[in-house]
């Protein structure tokens, strides 16, 4: 597991793998999307593996009734405690991790999927967008992507019915300005936009005979238990979005379906609860690591979130050992090698890395992490037989993800250590672009296209770097 910014450091051992930098195209993508309130600012995007094989096996029955492309659709997982879920920047749907280390199972988790489907399918967003571009202040962006991002979470302060906050302040005769006049008109048909989505999420649901349970049941929790953080937030912007009466026709139109009593395969549970262990392992403090899985738990996922925490405070053998008996608890599973190539590579002892990753990347062959940490242990072993294979695994992973700057990074050290100087400042150049510092990328692709013949790949490629003009704000 990496994320591509700071994460808060929530302990005085901040663990190695927690890495800057990673995936940084993906976060300058956010920072346009998200909030811009210094308390609402968007943390790291973490990319992990499993979890992400593990979303986008939750989402493909639901993309596939709702007419979503998934090869389009994206799902990002967000670095944050805190449980939320949306839909921004068209085809993208970001999940805090909060969310998965909330949801008991696969089915709470489909449908808040479902659910963001909904709005995905609906176009919800370009309307916010095109309503936006009508009222022509652009200087409340911010504050509407907050009011996007909050949409499936915030609850109802009042506990009173939708409408109350509005009409009340209205009538108390408080001046509105223009923002709040603004927000007003988005927030009235953002409430009809989470009914749509919410009526939408139940029709997925039935449609591949999975249980609108769990949907209910999490947006009753909000209602009820106050998971979300408030602080800084006006209020009256809090009391809309999830009023009594959209839980009630939700529960409605959720009991009526016919697949109520379906309940997610033991399969499934166990990757779901595998993955929770993960994220409190990786992200959780000793507490709360031994509380929720305590030492008498023998459970896998016990033994997994135990493994992860050896490791994250650098008890190295202690981890081994422990990663070791996950693997032949479930030689299959490309994680656990993921796992053991991860400690060894952070551990510096990269020549024992490679070959768990080799494993842990034929295993998970759209595990594009997994295969940059491979490029990665590659170009760390010091061997010179491994530079090939590291190109390729690291070319690889760039034709799935041409916005990775850091497998650009590792392939610049790839080429430099061969001696390959064109392609190494090349990549780099790419790098630098991948993180948006275009004019260090223009120095290094000038350094880079006077070593390649006109016209040739690498030329052009340098050349396109070259032309290119950031927008100007
Ligand atoms: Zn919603």
């Amino acid at each position: 597991m990496q994320d591509s910014a700071a994460l808060p450091s929530r302990t005085q051992h901040r663990p190695p793998v927690w890495r800057r930098a990673a995936a940084l195209g993906l976060a300058a993508t956010l920072a346009g999307a998200l909030p811009t309130r210094a308390q609402e600012a968007p943390k790291g995007v973490i990319r992990d593996a499993e979890i992400e094989q593990l979303m986008r096996d939750y989402a493909a029955p639901i993309f596939r009734v709702a007419g979503i492309n998934s090869k389009a659709a994206k799902i990002i997982l967000i670095g944050d405690r805190t449980f939320n879920a949306f839909v921004a920047n068209g085809q993208k749907i970001f999940i805090n991790v909060g969310a998965i280390m909330e949801a008991k199972t696969p089915n709470e988790m489909i449908g808040v999927l479902a659910h963001e489907t909904g709005h995905m399918a609906g176009g919800h967003l370009a309307q916010l967008r095109m309503e936006l571009a009508n009222a022509q202040i652009y200087s409340v962006v911010g504050m509407l992507a907050s009011v996007a991002a909050m949409a499936t979470t915030t609850r109802s302060l009042s506990g009173k019915s939708g409408g109350v906050g509005m009409d009340s302040r209205a009538a108390m005769g408080v001046m509105l300005g223009p923002q709040e006049l603004v927000a007003r008109s988005l927030l009235a048909y953002q409430r009809i936009e989470e009914q749509a989505a919410d009526r939408s999420a139940v029709r997925y649901l039935t449609a591949t005979g999975q249980s609108p349970k769990g949907l209910l049941e999490t947006m009753k929790r909000f209602q009820s238990e106050g998971l979300f953080r408030t602080a800084g937030v006006d209020p009256y912007l809090q009391s809309h979005p999830l009023p009594t009466e959209r839980i009630a026709l939700l529960e409605s139109t959720a009991r009526a379906s016919s697949s109520w009593n379906a309940v997610d395969s033991p399969a499934l549970q166990a990757r779901h609860d595998l993955a929770r262990a993960k994220l409190v392992g990786f992200i959780g403090d000793t507490g709360e690591i031994s509380r929720r899985y305590p030492i008498a738990d023998n459970s896998l996922a016990a033994r997994y979130a135990r493994a992860i925490q050896a490791y994250r405070f650098g008890r190295i053998a202690d981890a081994s050992s422990q990663i070791n008996a996950l693997i032949a608890a479930q030689p299959g599973n490309p994680y656990f090698q993921e796992l053991k190539g991860q400690a060894a590579l952070e551990a510096g002892r990269a020549n024992e890395a490679v070959p768990a990753l080799r494993k842990a990347s034929s295993m998970a062959p759209n595990g594009t992490p997994i295969r940059l940490m491979l490029g990665h242990a590659l170009v760390s072993t010091n061997n010179p037989r491994d530079l090939d294979e590291a190109i390729r695994v690291l070319k690889s992973t760039i034709s799935r993800e041409d916005d990775n700057s850091e497998a650009y990074q590792f392939l610049a050290m790839a080429y430099d250590r061969k001696g390959d100087k064109a392609m190494a400042q090349l990549s780099a150049a790419e790098a630098l672009f991948g993180q948006g510092r275009f004019v260090e990328a223009r120095t290094q692709a000038d350094r880079a296209q006077k070593q390649f013949k006109p016209g040739t790949p690498g030329w052009l490629k340098a050349d396109d770097i070259l032309n290119y003009r950031p927008p100007q704000h």
